[in-house]
């Protein structure tokens, strides 16, 4: 028979009701034939409050703990979800991480999946069972321990499945209707996509377009899984939402699929550094150590064997890089004069698999944001991205100039 994974985000399965209508999709499927794998997230807001209990009992926690508590919002979806299929006759059971098992790496809060055996599941559905509903973002350690995929997660739980159970399309159900060219509550003539690359997609999940885990869509585009974006709310439909595909299967596309942003971000500047090979490492490895997720990096220009170094890493970071700055000056292995950060800045990234055959999408960006005004701090480029940190009030202002500038309101 076959398969299809479904996947429910935390507002579609908020309460009793809205996991009824998720069964209702979850029964049509089925009723075409399918077998189904639901991979469910917790109740929404119920991570962020399971998170809050954690930090309130022990701010320095312990990681084995903060899973144990963590991962239980998915057991309460996937078990009420089993029993609500069963109210409709559908032949369902519910499955925790370990029960499947989902087999991870020991690294809890952010654990890893390495296997997913199949042999239990498809025991049950030789049986008869139609829907497995598996409790996602859970797996279990080389210890036996229950872990946690990151925030997020789900969404890799159900990539994951669908690759080992080779199924069809892995459907993932969430409170948009799709993948939009920008953030609608930004531009309000954002468009949704019907398809985008995976690797567009890539970008635009890691940019801040928080519709996707950014792992789901890498592990996707490995292993060719199928992955549809649609909106739990609106009626059924085959060509509902956005297809995240092979570049091969986009027939035509604009040079830039969308406009990506992160709002808080730093610009952090070491004042006279010296100019030596080592440098970078030396900076940069005990940050690194120190969990900073350090994105742009520019060394300026050399005087005398000095130079200035600045990156940008997320706003709430700004205090651990420091503290990792000092503690390098301090133990000697690096020296600044100072070191200065920049906290009220965003970055702004315009996406799209057409720029590696197009010239000039980079100066039509900047002509764009020149004509606005806004200032350009630091740029940096990919094969198919190109980022700039500008001023945090001008944030909006920046991404509805660079929507009208690739005239992303427009099919191509
Ligand atoms: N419930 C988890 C979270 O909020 C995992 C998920 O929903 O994907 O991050
Ligand atoms: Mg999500």
């Amino acid at each position: 028979m076959p398969r299809l994974v479904m996947k429910f985000g935390g507002t579609s399965v908020a309460n009793p009701d809205r996991i009824r209508r998720a069964a209702k999709r979850v029964g049509v499927e089925v009723a075409k034939g399918y077998e189904v794998i639901v991979i469910v997230s917790a109740m929404s807001g119920k991570t962020n409050e399971l998170v809050g209990w954690v930090e309130d009992v022990s701010p320095l926690y312990d990681a084995r703990e903060y899973d144990a508590i963590v991962s239980s919002g998915e057991n309460v979806t996937a078990g009420l979800m089993a029993l609500t299929l069963q109210q409709m006759d559908v032949p369902a059971r519910s499955w925790q991480g370990w029960q499947v098992p989902v087999k991870t790496t020991d690294a809890h809060g952010s654990a890893r999946i390495e296997e997913i055996p199949t042999a239990n599941l498809d025991a049950k559905f030789n049986e008869g069972m139609k829907v497995a509903v598996v409790a996602g973002f859970q797996g279990i350690s080389h210890e036996g321990r229950t872990t946690t995929l990151g925030r997020g997660g789900s969404d890799t739980t159900a990539v994951a499945f669908a690759a080992a159970f080779g199924a069809e399309r892995c459907d993932i159900y969430t409170d948009v209707d799709g993948v939009y060219t920008t953030d609608p509550r930004i531009e309000d003539k954002a468009r949704k996509l019907d398809r985008i690359a995976f690797e567009e997609m890539l970008e635009l999940a890691s940019l801040g377009a928080k519709v996707l885990q950014t792992r789901s869509v890498e592990l996707a585009m490995r292993y060719g899984v199928k992955l549809r974006v649609l909106s739990s709310f609106e009626e059924m439909d085959d060509n509902a939402g956005t297809l995240v595909c092979a570049e091969e299967d986009i027939v035509e596309s604009n040079v830039v699929s969308g406009v990506a942003f992160v709002r808080d971000e730093a610009k952090m500047t070491l004042i006279s550094v010296a100019d030596r090979p080592g440098i970078a490492a030396a900076i940069f490895g005990p940050l690194s150590e120190a969990g900073v997720n350090v994105d742009m990096i520019v060394q300026n220009i050399s005087e005398e064997g000095r130079t200035d170094m600045t990156f940008s890493c997320p706003v709430n970071e700004v205090p651990r890089a420091e503290k990792a700055m000092a503690d390098a000056k301090a133990a000697g292995s690096i020296n600044y004069h100072d070191l200065v950060a920049d906290t009220d800045v965003a970055k702004v990234s315009v996406v799209g698999i057409g720029m590696r055959s197009h010239a000039g999408v980079a100066a039509k960006m900047f002509s764009a944001l020149q004509a606005e005004g806004v200032n350009i701090k630091v740029i940096t480029t990919s094969e198919i991205k190109i980022s700039v940190l500008i001023d945090r009030k001008y944030m909006e202002l920046a991404v509805q100039a660079l929507h009208d500038a690739f005239d992303l309101d427009k099919v191509a």
